[in-house]
C-alpha cells in the first residue's frame, strides 16, 4: 500500500511546497547589499500582514524556543514574576525557559482538555494588588493539547482588571492558519516560527512588538547581544539579522508568504477551518466510550491547525507505526505528561488540502480496523460529506493554484 509520496501529518515541521523547495535551492547571494535586502523587507512586511500589525516585526535565526527566549530577554529583568497560563504543554515549557533566565514563575493551573479560563485569570490578576506580575504568557494554539485559546478574552481580563502586565502570545502553531489581530486585540508581543503553518523549514523565529513591550525593553535587564531589538534596528542589513542572514531560509519564507498572498490570508484561514472541522467530524463519528475520542471536546476551543485524538492506552504506538509502515502517513504522538501514550496528533496546517486530509484519515480508519481499536465506522465518510457540502457552497478545498481555479469556476 505504501507507494506515492509520504504524507507528513505531524504538527510541524510541515510539508514544504514545491515553490519553497525551489527557493531553498537558489544560490547564495551577497548579504551586505543588493537583492537580499529587499527579500528581508518583503518578509518583514509579510509577517506584518500575518500578525495583523503595523508595528515592527523581527526575524531571528532560531526555532520556537529561540523566539521564546528572545521575547523574555528583550522585555524582562531577573527576578520579575511571570504568570503562565496552562492549557497544554507549550506555555509551561516556555515557563521553563523563563525559569532558566532567572525569572520567577507562577503557573495558572489549567486543564489539557480545555482552553484557558479568562475568568480565573481575571481573579488572579485582581489579587495582584502590588502589580508584581510583569508578563502573562499564553499560547494561541497549543499543539500538545489541540486547544485554541480565546486571546481577545485573555486580553480583556488584563484590561478589565487594569493590570499592566505585558501580554505575550505564542502563535507558533497558529500564525498563517488561525485569525490573529495583533493591533486590534492589543497584544504586546507575539512570537512565531517558520515550520508550522508557514510551510518553511525550521530555523526562523519571529516577533511582532507592540509599543508597551518596546517601552519595557528600554529598562529590561536580560537583554543580550544576539536577541536585542535595538541592536537589530541599526541601519545596516547585516545587523537586522545580528550577523550573517539565513539567506536560503529567507528565500523560502518569501516564497511561502507569496503563496499565502496568492491564495489570500482569509481563504487560507477558511481552508484550515474546513480541514479541522472535517477532521473533528471524522473523530466524532469514530468515537465510542472507552475508544476513540476528541481531546478537546468543547466547540470553540478546538485548534484549526491540529487535532488530538485520544485512543486507549497502549495503542498509540501501534497505530502510528501501522500508518507509517503500511501507508506512508506520518502522525504525531501525544507529548507531555498528560498525553504521552494517550493520543495521536493530526497536523492539518500549511500545505494541506482535502485530498491529503482524506488520505490520512482513510489510513487512520484503516489502522483502527486492522488493530481492533474500539471505534464506530464512517469517520471518513463524514469528512467527505462535509467537504462535499463545502464545495457546493464555493469553499476552498485545496491549495493555491487549485484554490484559484475553484474560485474562478465559482464566479
Ligand atoms: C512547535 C511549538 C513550539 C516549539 O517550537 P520549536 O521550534 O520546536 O522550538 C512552541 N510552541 C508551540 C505552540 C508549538 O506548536
Amino acid at each position: 500500500m505504501k507507494s506515492g509520496t509520504e504524507l507528513l501529518m505531524i504538527p510541524g515541521p510541515t510539508t514544504l511546497p514545491a515553490e519553497v523547495l525551489r527557493a531553498l535551492a537558489r544560490p547564495s547571494i551577497d548579504i551586505y547589499q543588493g537583492p537580499l535586502h529587499d527579500v528581508s523587507i518583503d518578509c518583514i512586511a509579510g509577517l506584518q500582514e500575518l500578525f495583523g500589525t503595523r508595528e515592527k516585526t523581527y526575524i531571528f535565526t532560531a526555532n520556537g524556543h529561540g523566539a521564546w527566549e528572545a521575547a523574555l530577554c528583550n522585555t524582562l529583568s531577573r527576578g520579575d514574576l511571570v504568570l503562565v497560563l496552562e492549557s497544554g504543554f507549550f506555555a509551561v515549557d516556555w515557563a521553563d525557559t523563563a525559569k532558566q533566565l532567572g525569572l520567577e514563575i507562577e503557573i495558572l493551573p489549567g486543564s489539557w482538555r480545555a482552553a484557558v479560563d479568562p475568568q480565573a485569570l481575571a481573579e488572579r490578576l485582581a489579587k495582584d494588588t502590588d502589580r508584581r506580575i510583569r508578563a502573562v504568557l499564553t499560547t494561541q494554539v497549543d499543539t500538545a493539547s489541540g486547544v485554541c485559546n480565546d486571546i481577545p478574552a485573555i486580553r480583556r481580563a488584563l484590561t478589565d482588571t487594569g493590570h499592566d502586565a505585558l501580554l505575550m502570545v505564542d502563535c507558533i502553531a497558529s500564525l498563517g492558519a488561525t485569525e490573529f489581530r495583533f493591533d486590534e486585540w492589543g497584544i504586546d508581543l507575539a512570537v512565531a516560527a517558520s515550520q508550522k503553518a508557514l510551510m518553511t523549514p525550521p530555523g526562523l523565529a519571529f516577533h511582532a512588538v507592540g509599543p508597551r513591550a518596546r517601552q519595557r525593553h528600554q529598562t529590561a535587564g536580560l537583554r543580550t547581544n544576539y536577541w536585542d531589538w535595538t541592536l537589530r534596528d541599526r541601519p545596516d542589513h547585516y545587523y537586522w539579522h545580528s550577523g550573517t542572514p539565513p539567506v536560503n531560509l529567507l528565500f523560502a519564507l518569501q516564497a511561502a508568504i507569496g503563496l499565502i498572498r496568492r491564495e489570500g490570508l482569509s481563504a487560507v484561514i477558511a481552508r484550515h477551518d474546513l480541514l479541522a472541522e472535517a477532521t473533528r467530524l471524522a473523530v466524532g463519528c469514530w468515537s465510542v466510550p472507552g475508544g476513540v475520542e476528541l481531546n478537546i471536546p468543547a466547540a470553540g476551543e478546538q485548534a484549526n491547525s491540529v487535532t488530538l485524538v485520544r485512543i486507549p492506552e497502549g495503542t498509540v504506538r501501534p497505530v502510528v507505526e501501522f500508518c507509517q509502515q503500511h501507508c506512508g502517513v506520518l502522525f504525531g504522538e501525544g507529548i507531555g505528561p498528560a498525553l504521552r501514550g494517550r493520543a495521536i496528533r493530526i497536523g492539518h496546517m500549511g500545505h494541506v488540502g482535502a485530498p491529503q486530509l482524506l488520505g490520512a484519515l482513510g489510513c487512520l480508519e484503516m489502522a483502527f480496523k486492522v488493530l481492533d481499536i474500539p471505534h464506530a465506522e464512517g469517520g471518513v465518510a463524514a469528512a467527505i460529506s462535509h467537504f462535499a457540502k463545502a464545495s457546493q457552497g464555493g469553499n476552498v478545498l485545496a491549495i493555491d493554484q487549485h484554490a484559484q481555479s475553484i474560485k474562478k469556476r465559482g464566479t
